[in-house]
């Protein structure tokens, strides 16, 4: 039997500490209450979405205002409530440190009893999943009684959109994420680990939140355009929770992430299983909501091995730092492929190496990484009939 799971949704029109309090309240509510979601004294941990030093008004990160709301109200059942993330680069105090401040993620110590995370521990823990066995994860989420996802509605360069699952690949401490990168480089072998982390990490998720009261589109998850939505949405599902948030702008089923949670029978491909009122939510449909194209190489379907290799190596888009480059030196230090190398005050990539991850483009502090789409990528796109849903972003 299906179980049906619900997906909620408040409007909230700007990040006033009412405003916010009042959606967040009215959600939390709609899910039974927090004395139902979260065990009294509980050592919860608060995963938000800290991809790298971002002010708020970038869109990139999750809104400060949105974690107040909700350690306000996380702190009424437990004294136990640690916020934090893996962003990228080093997993420690001063790159975290730093990541706090510029995301203004302090607001949250000086406005709550509760602490932003400086533990830098890890440990191993068998996954036992489809592509991941074993990974190292942050000591802040193995040793959490319950954790509260919390990101922010945004485009991704890989896979198209990040929500509620692709969140969790911070669990994963700084660099692993990178070697995760170099393991998986593939998009249906890397959407398999995120549903392995999503997975793993569910039996101690109790509430999934996206930030969508701005959020971002074109270059996400760093890059985009920041973008009016209004909404906060929440649900126990983390998968339930995106197929709402994509449907905002597009079909659920086109994003990667989604489709592999479908064919792992994690979501109805209809839907059917996810209690809400999409015909409404129809009125509330982004206009011109641009979406990157993703390295999505099945054309037709389960092509021959020919093609595969084919498109592989003719069709992904490549990565180009443009002349806005400074030279800091921040992509190559990070890129799994190490691809990337700095000469003359510019950084080169080479794209024989280059496992188009596009972590440089998330990283960049200068947004001077583009993309080049293959023609021929465009055309196969077109002939396949799912022609990518790039628009003009809006202003
Ligand atoms: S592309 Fe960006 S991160 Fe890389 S060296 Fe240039 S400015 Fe630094
Ligand atoms: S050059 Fe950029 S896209 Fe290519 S592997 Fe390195 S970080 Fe990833």
């Amino acid at each position: 039997m299906t179980n049906i799971v619900s997906v909620f949704a408040e409007k909230c029109n700007d990040y006033q500490p009412n405003s916010v309090q009042n959606a967040v309240d009215s959600l939390i509510s709609h899910m039974g209450g927090v004395e139902s979601l979260v065990p009294k004294n509980a050592k919860v941990f608060v995963k938000v979405n800290l991809v790298r030093e971002m002010s708020p008004e970038k869109c990139g990160t999750t809104h400060p205002e949105v974690v107040v709301a909700l350690c306000k109200k996380l702190l009424t059942v437990t004294p136990f409530v640690t916020v934090g993330d893996s962003c990228a680069g080093l997993y420690n105090k001063a790159t975290l440190s730093s990541v706090y401040s510029k995301c203004a993620m302090t607001e949250v110590e000086q406005r709550t009893s509760a602490t932003l995370n400086r533990e830098f521990g890890t440990g191993v823990a068998d996954v036992d999943g489809v592509v991941l066995k074993q990974c190292e994860f942050t000591s802040a989420f193995l040793d959490a009684d319950v954790v509260v996802n919390v990101t922010k509605l945004k485009t991704h360069s890989f896979t198209g959109y990040t929500g509620a699952v692709k969140n969790l690949f911070g669990l994963i401490p700084g660099l692993v994420k990178v070697e995760m990168h170099s393991r998986f480089p593939e998009l249906p072998d890397f959407c398999n680990l995120l549903v392995d982390i999503c997975e793993f990490a569910r039996p101690k998720i109790v509430l999934n939140v996206i930030d969508a009261v701005w959020g971002m589109d074109g270059n996400g998850p760093t890059n985009g355009n920041p973008k009016f939505i209004g909404q906060i949405l929440a649900s126990a599902n983390p998968y339930a929770l995106d197929a709402v948030a994509v449907s905002l702008f597009g079909d659920p089923l086109d994003m990667p992430v989604l489709q592999t949670a479908v064919r792992r029978g994690l979501l109805c491909e209809d839907l059917s299983d996810v209690s809400f009122d999409f015909e409404q939510w129809k009125q509330s449909r982004l206009k011109d909501f641009s979406v990157p194209a993703t390295d999505r190489l099945d054309f037709f379907g389960d092509q021959p091995a020919w093609i595969n290799r084919l498109a592989k190596k003719y069709m992904v888009k490549r990565v180009y730092p443009d002349k806005t480059c400074r030279g800091c030196g921040k992509c190559a230090t990070h890129c799994p492929a190490k691809a990337i190398t700095v000469v003359k005050g510019r950084a080169k990539v080479d794209q024989k190496k280059c496992i188009h991850c596009y972590c440089c483009q998330e990283l960049c502090p200068f947004n001077a990484v583009r993309f080049r789409t293959s023609p021929i990528y465009k055309i196969a796109r077109r002939l396949s009939g799912k022609r990518d849903k790039k628009k003009t972003p809006s202003a």
